[in-house]
């Protein structure tokens, strides 16, 4: 009988978090002011940022040590299971081997608190009292609200509308952790006001929360602005699931062929994905790496690969990335983490120099792998999540019909039990696919910063 699960002692989970940037085929675009064009520096940064984060943003330090701080609250959690979905092979019937590293163990209930807790660490010890964020579905929120409790800072979060409404229970854990929540947009801000002057109706977006988030931090000495995704110093904090799941590979005496990830901002896939990537780049490993994205807000397999702004309200800096336009508001999918209009510059570099592949797929694809991974191996995995689920079961099936026995690693960022409703609307056949919102991306693209 084979393990069904990999675990490492305290002892061993990976005291450093990776860096890839020393290891990038080809160094990163910087990113830009948003009013000159001209490449930032750490002082344009200052008023939203600790510098110990700016810092990291631009390392081109291998590894980074893991404050001691950081990981007496990551053992909260961690090391999270790295598990052999035997069950999952058997309903399929596929000679392929398939593993998940499971991020829906951490108190928050995915990846998300990997990075939370490290910038509510760095926030604190530069002296920050207060932090703001957006969300979206509201994962990002609860990390951040549960890490600034940890950390004594006051977390105002600022909530995408139609979340606020349709999730209350999100919004109930923040305000357990203590944050105060409001539903963006909202009239505290002038990015808020400004769209509901236009749109009293507004369901708002994370380029609308991320715009009003950031305009509450950026003028006050006392507040700092936190992201939850997109940014290197996020997917940097990630990498801890990739380190640990290297170790993990070994003492189950495997290594994947393939790892898949599903991308919002692409902060979950890259951290899985890096630690390997680091092999394929410096050790010559052929390990593919897929990343996962809804067909309703495709930035890596449809968006330009170009300047846009990370926000609605254009006031962020300039970021080189795939985007499908600022002002795009993607349709309201269930997988509300993965509706934002542009990607990490790291995975959009790599995506570009071939290192990484992109597919997309829509709902209805999504839940039915979600469901028949919730029936092989018991957890209910977030609408999120089901992505890389969907594209881990296609490339199984692949394997069945060449007879290959490939080894398969996903990241299972997320449980979904926060999702019901998403799940009820399924199995009610009430799920709409939404179609590839062409005309909305086109016109959104038109208003790409000119350069
Ligand atoms: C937020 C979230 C995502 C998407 O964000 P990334 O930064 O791309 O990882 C995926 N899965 C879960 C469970 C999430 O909460």
């Amino acid at each position: 009988m084979e393990d069904t699960k990999v675990t490492l002692t305290e002892k061993e989970i990976p005291t450093a978090w990776y860096n890839i940037q020393p290891d990038l085929p080809v160094p990163q675009a910087p990113p830009l002011h948003p009013g000159t064009g001209q490449p930032i520096g750490p002082p344009d940064l200052l008023p939203l940022f600790p510098m110990s984060l700016i810092l990291q943003e631009v390392s081109q330090e291998r590894f980074i040590d893991i404050p001691e701080e950081v990981q007496q609250i990551y053992r909260l959690w961690r090391p999270t299971p790295l598990h052999r979905a035997h069950r999952l092979e058997k309903a399929l019937d596929t000679p392929a081997r398939i593993y998940y590293k499971y991020e829906g163990v951490s108190p928050a209930g995915s990846h998300k608190p990997n990075t939370a807790v490290a910038q509510a660490y760095y926030n604190k010890k530069e002296g920050t009292k207060r932090l703001t964020t957006e969300t979206g579905a509201g994962q990002w929120g609860s990390a951040l609200a549960m890490a600034c409790t940890f950390f004594g800072l006051e977390c105002k979060v600022y909530m995408v509308k139609v979340s606020y409404h349709q999730k209350p229970y999100r919004r109930s854990m923040m305000e357990a952790w203590g944050a105060q929540v409001v539903p963006s947009p909202s009239l505290d801000t002038q990015a808020g006001r400004n769209v509901l002057a236009q749109d009293p109706d507004s369901p708002g977006s994370l380029g609308i929360a991320i715009s009003e988030a950031a305009e509450d931090a950026a003028p006050r000495e006392d507040t700092h602005y936190s992201l939850g995704s997109v940014l290197n110093h996020v997917l940097l904090h990630q990498t801890i699931i990739g380190e640990e799941a290297q170790k993990q590979m070994e003492k189950a005496g495997d290594y994947p062929d393939i790892v898949v990830g599903c991308v919002g901002g692409g902060s979950n896939f890259s951290g899985l994905a890096f630690p390997f990537i680091r092999d394929r780049l410096k050790a010559g490993k052929k390990t593919r790496f897929i990343a996962v994205e809804p067909e309703a807000c495709p930035s890596l397999t449809r968006g330009l690969y170009t300047y846009d702004f990370g926000d609605t309200a254009e006031t962020s800096p300039l970021l080189k990335m795939h985007t499908l336009g600022h002002t795009f508001i993607p349709p309201g999918i269930h997988a509300g983490g993965l509706r934002y209009h542009g990607m990490a510059p790291l995975v959009c570099l790599l995506h570009d120099q071939k290192v990484i592949e992109a597919v997309a797929y829509h709902q209805n694809a999504v839940f039915n792998a979600a469901v028949t991974f919730a029936r092989a191996e018991g957890t209910i995995p977030a609408p999120e999540t089901a992505h890389a689920i969907r594209a881990v079961i296609d490339e199984a099936m692949a394997c069945k019909a060449s007879g290959e026995r490939k080894t398969i690693l996903f990241n299972c960022s997320g449980h979904g039990l926060l999702d019901m409703a998403a799940y009820d609307a399924y199995l009610a056949g009430r799920l709409e696919d939404y179609a590839y919102p062409k005309e909305k991306v086109e016109e959104a693209l038109a208003h790409l910063p000119r350069r």
